[in-house]
Order: structure tokens, then C-alpha cells, then sequence
């Protein structure tokens, strides 16, 4: 990382006045060192004008100091930070195990989605985002502590899995309905004709604001499960 990220990262409001180098950061309002690093907060500074670890408190010497975020760190720090967030990184078998809570979370938000929408006979698109935000919470509880990597992609594909599986529920309950009324033939949610039928209707189902809530649901989905915003300077 270049000169440009240890400035641009440096004093933030309610950093110590000695322990930060005193320029304007651009970033200064970034979001504060959360996660592994939570601890990371206290306003350090050095009797003798030398910083201090804003994580263990020792004085750092000068020409030795690391950022993570807005915060100076020492050397060890940082790199126990990095050591932290590597580890937050999910392997192949937490993937898969993420995955499924992520299908378990989206089908609960189809069912709660299409629920509604039949109870109450009209979609409700906000709920949307409900499907979007427990894919990414059943994604964020079976990954358990690890987080970012590839678990917010998975989040996003398992809350489309849900949008349009609730989708296929509404138009599956709709279209069982009318074929009961026309020909008392009771046709199940997973009939050959809704099967056929849905491709061709989902574009028609879909409304610009729809995709409002689709933006919004997919949104939702990817923070879940996303890695908090650390950034470990030079
Ligand atoms: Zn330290």
C-alpha cells in the first residue's frame, strides 16, 4: 500500500491528537474498526509525543507505525489483524454448509413472501427484502464466524433463488386457484402447467418497482454476511 493510503486513512474525530499524524483523511468518516478488531477504539497518546498503539498501548517508535483504518497500530498489531481477518476467510466445507443455510433462510422468506401476498391478496414488495436478509442470515449463522470471501455472493444467489421462488408460489397458488374455478380440477403448486406456464409469466409479473425491492433484497443479502471494512495500512 502506497503513501496515499497511510494519509487518506490517518486522524479521524476523536482520535488522540498525538497518536494520529496530523493530516485531513478523506476517509476520516469511514466506518470504525469493527469485528476481530472491535477493542480498537481508545484514544491513545504518548507522554512524550511519541503514539501509541491505539490496540496495546505501547509507545510506537517513529517510522514503525501501522494503520488499520484511522487507527495507529504497532507493528504486531497489525499484523495479528491481518492474521485475524485471514482467518475469517470460509473454507470449501463452511461454503457448503453456508449454502444450505442460506437455501434454508431464502425458502423461509419465499414462504413468508407468498404467505402475505395470499392472505392478504396483493403482493407486498418490501418483503422482498426479507427474503434477501434471511439468505444472507442463514448464509452469516451456518458460516458461524467466518465471514466476507465468497459468503456474500452466496447470500446474493440464495435471495434470487428466493425471489423467484416466491414468486413461483404466488403464481402456482393464483393458477391453482382459477383452474379449481373453471374446471374443479384441483392441480397441485407443483403441476405440470405451472411448471410450464411460470417462464413466460415471471417477466410479466415483474413490475419496475419490483426490481426496487430485488435491488434492495439483493442489497441486504450481500451485507449479512460481508467481512467488516478493515483496511491494515503500510
Ligand atoms: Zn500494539
Amino acid at each position: 500500500m502506497g503513501d496515499d493510503a497511510m494519509t487518506e486513512t490517518t486522524a479521524g474525530p476523536g482520535s488522540g491528537t498525538a497518536a494520529v499524524q496530523a493530516s485531513e483523511g478523506t476517509e476520516a468518516e469511514r466506518s470504525g474498526v469493527d469485528g476481530p478488531v472491535s477493542a480498537a477504539v481508545e484514544p491513545a497518546g504518548g507522554a512524550s509525543g511519541e503514539p501509541c498503539c491505539a490496540l496495546c498501548g505501547v509507545a510506537i517508535p517513529t517510522g514503525a507505525e501501522r494503520l488499520v483504518n484511522r487507527h495507529v497500530v504497532c507493528a504486531s498489531c497489525a499484523e495479528q489483524v491481518l492474521k485475524e481477518l485471514r482467518q475469517t476467510a470460509p473454507t470449501t466445507a463452511e461454503l457448503l454448509r453456508a449454502a444450505l443455510g442460506g437455501l434454508v433462510g431464502a425458502c423461509l422468506g419465499a414462504g413468508i413472501w407468498a404467505a402475505i401476498a395470499v392472505a392478504m391478496d396483493s403482493e407486498i414488495g418490501y418483503v422482498a427484502v426479507l427474503v434477501g436478509f434471511l439468505a444472507g442470515m442463514g448464509v452469516k449463522l451456518a458460516a458461524r464466524d467466518k465471514r466476507g470471501g465468497a459468503l456474500p455472493h452466496l447470500a446474493v444467489a440464495m435471495a434470487v433463488f428466493g425471489l423467484v421462488l416466491a414468486k413461483y408460489l404466488i403464481f402456482a397458488h393464483y393458477l391453482a386457484l382459477a383452474v379449481r374455478e373453471e374446471t374443479g380440477v384441483e392441480i397441485g403448486y407443483l403441476s405440470r402447467a405451472s411448471v410450464d406456464l411460470f417462464p413466460s409469466m415471471i417477466a410479466k409479473m415483474l413490475s419496475a418497482f419490483d426490481l426496487l425491492w430485488v435491488f434492495l433484497a439483493v442489497s441486504a443479502a450481500w451485507r449479512v454476511p460481508a467481512a467488516p471494512a478493515v483496511r491494515v495500512g503500510p
